[in-house]
Order: C-alpha cells, then sequence, then structure tokens
C-alpha cells in the first residue's frame, strides 16, 4: 500500500492517538495500532480497528476533559 499523500510506502506501526469525543472531552487512545506513511507520516486505521475504536469512544467518560485508554485492554 502506497501512502495518498505522498506516494511512499505505508508500513503497521503502533501509535498513541487522540481522538475528539465531544467540544470538551478528547480521549487519547495508547498503543493504537496504524499504517503510517514511512516518507511523510500520514496514517490510516483500518476498518476493524476504527469498529473498536468507535465502541471504546462510545463508552467514554465525557465528564473529564482528557481520557486515556490502552486500546489493547
Ligand atoms: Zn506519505
Amino acid at each position: 500500500m502506497n501512502c495518498r499523500v505522498c506516494g511512499s510506502s505505508m508500513s503497521g506501526t503502533i501509535t498513541d492517538l487522540p481522538f475528539k469525543v465531544t467540544a470538551a472531552t478528547i480521549v487519547v487512545l495508547k498503543d493504537l495500532p496504524v499504517i503510517q506513511c514511512d516518507g511523510c507520516g500520514e496514517f490510516l486505521i483500518e476498518d476493524a480497528v476504527m469498529e473498536r475504536v468507535d465502541a471504546i469512544l462510545e463508552k467514554a467518560d465525557t465528564a473529564v476533559e482528557l481520557e486515556i485508554v490502552r486500546y489493547a485492554a
């Protein structure tokens, strides 16, 4: 698979990413598997991973401004 931005090859990696759940709440997912471009850093999240991300975000505590969740938990 090649990057849609710069055309470099992409490879799987593990990273931490913030997701904005509401105007006030951000959830940081740790140890998230993504596919990242070796050239520019652009990344993709696979559908199966995104489904689980959605499920985690639905359960996020929106009473706090920042929640950190380990994806692999
Ligand atoms: Zn790229």
